[in-house]
């Protein structure tokens, strides 16, 4: 099969899977408009491989099958990979306005992650789900973060230790596992589901120590998904958030038995460090690809809307566009200098490097609030007490905002800048933004000790002590 058409994947979503949405079960996801807009939003991913403006990065050909498949299940073996790959990723995300699609990329992550760290058996089992990822064309979540519960206990010394997924029986056919994940993203609208263990254990953990991939179709398997950003949405008030969102879901595995050729670890507390890092650092070279178009609208944003308010020319607001252009081109710099400065393991597979990585999703996520900031002061109050789409639809009303709303830009262009910066930046989309931008692929702390980890200390201390004269 290898391409499959955005029809295609969006029909596959109605296969019986244990949805749950605002206190309800939900059978039909298509049939929630709050529900259809994620999943049309993750049908870019497909729809750019249709697109022949876009076909040539979103889709490789098989030297030896001819068979052409997906781009982002293509394993890099190069810095050029990783730029390509860097690039699609941005933009599905400009094409998905400013919101990561996601569906292909975080398993590709995942994928990428199992090859380069398992062997033997386990290795043979991920390369054979990579194998029917990339000719099913299927949409993958990744299930890596736990509940778990009081974070200053590892997980054997929980209250209770569903609080980490975990395996509860071994069989001759297979695992059961019981426990649950958080913060799940594009598991409901996506056909399979890979769950992986979200840090490093010891001995003691051994039962947490688990990584498997299941249809999310699967028996046990229940998605709580999140309300945040639900709702009707009028396209004047909400440029983006009406057309582009993201599912996140609690996701609970009541007892799922998966089959053995769908384990990837079972009870190997050895590699639970090794996979959960190596996944991550895939995942934060997507997250800074795909934060390149909400930098970008942040920049022409502000630039737009000074503009219209005709304070463009003042000094201040100048020295703001260039903070902001400032902060937009380092992040793009360095995601850049990550491909480039790639490392190729000894299985061939290149990988972004560890530090420049980290030092762009450190740089973005610290860097994003006070960006806010600088937008919304470029635009003005009305972000939040400027009028609503029946306003504007009403004969009575429109004229008088015309009037008064009018700027060196006519009130009608104006206003819909000032909503999408109100989207952007200040309503629960903005908001959603915000907290993906600290929290989502691990928080500050955690890019943090993967900067101090992956730097190499030593030159520098040798070329101190030369300089004081010791060496
Ligand atoms: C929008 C969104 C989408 C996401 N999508 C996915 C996804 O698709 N798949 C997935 O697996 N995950 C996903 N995540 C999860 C993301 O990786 C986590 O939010 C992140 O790792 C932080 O975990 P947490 O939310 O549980 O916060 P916590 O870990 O509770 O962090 C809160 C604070 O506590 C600190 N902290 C935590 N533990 C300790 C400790 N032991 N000692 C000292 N300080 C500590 C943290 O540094 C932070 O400051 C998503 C998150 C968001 C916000």
């Amino acid at each position: 099969m290898s391409l499959r058409s955005a029809e295609h994947y969006l029909s596959s979503l109605a296969d019986g899977r244990r949805l749950y949405y605002r206190g309800e079960r939900v059978d039909d996801l298509l049939a929630v408009p709050d529900l259809r807009v994620a999943a049309e939003h993750a049908a870019i991913d497909y729809r750019v491989a249709d697109d022949p403006t876009h076909r040539d990065l979103a889709v490789v050909k098989d030297p030896d099958s001819g068979e052409e498949y997906s781009a982002y299940y293509r394993v890099p073996r190069t810095p050029e990979d990783l730029l390509e790959r860097s690039r699609l990723i941005e933009l599905c995300t400009s094409l998905g306005g400013t919101m990561v699609t996601l569906i292909k990329e975080i398993g590709s992550d995942a994928l990428f992650a199992l090859q380069r760290v398992l062997e033997g058996e386990e290795l043979a089992r991920a390369e054979s789900f990579l194998e029917r990822c990339r000719h099913e064309d299927l949409a993958v979540a990744v299930a890596q973060t736990d509940v778990k519960g009081d974070r200053s206990r590892p997980p054997h010394l929980q209250d209770d230790r569903d609080l980490y997924v975990r395996v509860v029986e071994e069989r001759a056919d297979g695992i059961v596992v019981r426990g649950a994940k958080c913060h799940t993203s594009v598991a409901a609208n996506a056909d399979e589901l890979i769950v992986l263990p979200t840090r490093a254990m010891g001995a003691e953990d051994a039962d947490h120590a688990v990584a498997f991939a299941v249809p999310v179709a699967t028996e046990g398997l229940s998605l709580y998904i999140s309300s945040f950003s639900g709702g009707e949405r009028d396209p004047w008030d909400f440029p983006l958030s009406s057309r582009h969102r993201m599912l996140e879901t609690l996701t609970v595995f009541d007892d799922v038995f998966v089959p053995w050729d769908r384990v990837f670890l079972c009870r190997r507390p050895e590699l639970a460090g090794p996979v959960a890092l190596t996944f991550v650092e895939y995942h934060r070279f997507t997250a800074v690809s795909y934060k390149l178009p909400l930098l970008d609208a942040l920049v022409g944003a502000a630039a737009v809307i000074a503009d219209m308010n005709g304070v463009a020319r003042a000094g201040h607001i100048r020295e703001k566009l260039t903070q902001l252009v400032i902060f937009a081109e380092t992040v793009r710099g360095l995601t850049e200098l990550a491909a480039q400065r790639a490392r190729v393991d000894e299985r061939g597979i290149a990988y972004p490097d560890p530090m420049t990585t980290n030092l762009a999703k450190y740089t973005f996520a610290t860097r994003y609030h006070q960006a806010l900031e600088l937008v919304q002061d470029c635009a003005g109050g009305l972000l939040v007490t400027g009028p609503g789409a029946e306003d504007w639809a009403s004969d009575e009303v429109r004229p008088v905002l015309e009037k008064y709303y009018g700027a060196a830009a006519p009130a009608s262009d104006r206003l819909r800048v000032m909503n999408l910066i109100s989207d952007l930046t200040v309503r629960d989309f903005g908001g959603y933004h915000a907290v993906l931008a600290v929290h989502a692929e691990g928080s500050i702390e955690a890019e943090k000790m993967q900067i101090l980890r992956s730097y190499d200390a030593e030159p520098r201390v040798a070329l101190a002590r030369r300089l004081a004269g010791l060496d």
